[in-house]
């Protein structure tokens, strides 16, 4: 006798970071640590209760029209999902059905592989090379397509627009994605190469770097030609993926440029701070353009640090796997007030070993 067990999608899903339910100084999910601009609280404010009775707008024409104008495009140049994760997904869906593999690297954003195993795609995993840099090189052959960040996470390294645009002029036989999740913490887009390249989409996030991770907002930049068939896929899986209040939200986060520029600042100017201060300590990190900072101590270990870090009620990311990475920490950038907190509770944790 068959079982239906036979005839089941298994997958092994993505872990996301913790979301504990006590206050704590929360480090562990680069989140960004102020608020949306006060623009984004009125409009949310503003949506008529009456509205949700509504489904709403399947085309979000209001919220793609902000960011086209935003980023200089065309309306049919941009694609919007619930949080970049969405976009990823469906640009997988959309783009990778080549029976040749899909190249990322071997230490990146970990959801990249289980969308690979989700829909059946075929990869490989090209590894960083000893200070945690993409080799180029890796990405030369024919493949089914590829997907990179920029600033790579949890590393945070950023490569310059040349070296993306060396490899998707290389690869015309396929879509390359670039996640560009973390990229306005202080490293150059690749958008403007969407003008160049039919087979670039470029994905990016409202939950980084306008602190909205909340209302779950990500958007693809690509050729029309692209998008299109982005949208046919996204039409055929659901038309309503975002919702009316959440929409009204992203359009008033555009409209606070000042805001927007203000809060990215300030964030990295506590980076900055903060590598200093986990230097003088006796951390080691690559030198980091995103929110947080990939972080390992000269003489203690990283999942004791984490535990200790814990019990003082901060929490930072740790990974145990891949083991090259086991001995590091990934420590969200947040107020100047909390990271005094946690590089006090750091030297005590280790000046006590
Ligand atoms: N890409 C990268 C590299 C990320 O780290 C994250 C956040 N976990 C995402 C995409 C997804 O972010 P969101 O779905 O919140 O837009």
């Amino acid at each position: 006798m068959t079982s239906w067990k036979e005839n089941v999608r298994e997958v092994v899903p993505y872990t996301p970071g913790e979301q504990p339910k006590t206050k704590v100084i929360k480090l562990n999910t680069n989140e960004n640590p102020y608020p949306p601009s006060p623009l984004v609280g009125k409009a949310i404010s503003n949506v008529k209760l009456d509205t949700l009775r509504k489904y709403p707008d399947p085309n979000c024409s209001n919220l793609i029209s902000a960011i086209a104008e935003y980023h200089g495009f065309d309306t049919e140049n941009v694609f919007v999902g619930v949080g970049s994760d969405d976009v990823l997904a469906m640009s997988f869906l959309t783009f990778f059905n080549s029976k040749k593999p899909v190249f990322f690297p071997d230490i990146t954003y970990s959801f990249y592989d289980v969308w690979a195993d989700l829909f059946r795609i075929p990869y490989e995993k090209k590894s960083l090379d000893e200070a945690f840099k993409i080799k180029q090189r890796d990405y030369d052959s024919p493949c089914g397509g590829i997907v990179i960040p920029n600033p790579n996470a949890p590393t945070g390294i950023a490569e310059p627009v040349s070296f993306f645009e060396n490899i998707v002029k290389n690869h015309p036989e396929c879509v390359v994605i670039i996640d560009e999740a973390y990229v306005d913490f202080g490293s150059k887009s690749c958008i403007d190469l969407v003008r160049k390249y039919d087979n670039l989409l470029v994905v990016r996030t409202f939950s980084k770097s306008r602190a909205m991770a909340g209302n779950r907002i990500g958007y693809a930049i690509g050729g029309k030609e692209l998008i299109k068939y982005l949208s046919d896929c996204k039409f055929s899986f659901n038309s309503y993926t975002m919702d009316s209040i959440t929409l009204a939200a992203g359009v008033a986060s555009i409209q606070d440029d000042s805001y927007f520029k203000e809060k990215l600042e300030a964030v990295i100017n506590t980076r900055e701070w903060t590598k200093k201060q986990l230097s003088t300590l006796g951390f080691t990190f690559p030198d980091s353009k995103s929110n947080f900072i990939f972080a390992k101590h000269e003489s203690i270990e990283a999942a004791y640090i984490f535990e200790e870090l814990k019990k003082a009620r901060i929490y930072v990311r740790y990974f145990s796997k891949p083991e090259r990475i086991s001995n590091y920490l990934r420590i969200s950038i947040g107020t100047d007030e909390e990271m005094q907190v946690f590089i006090d509770e750091l030297s005590k944790i280790i000046k006590g070993v």
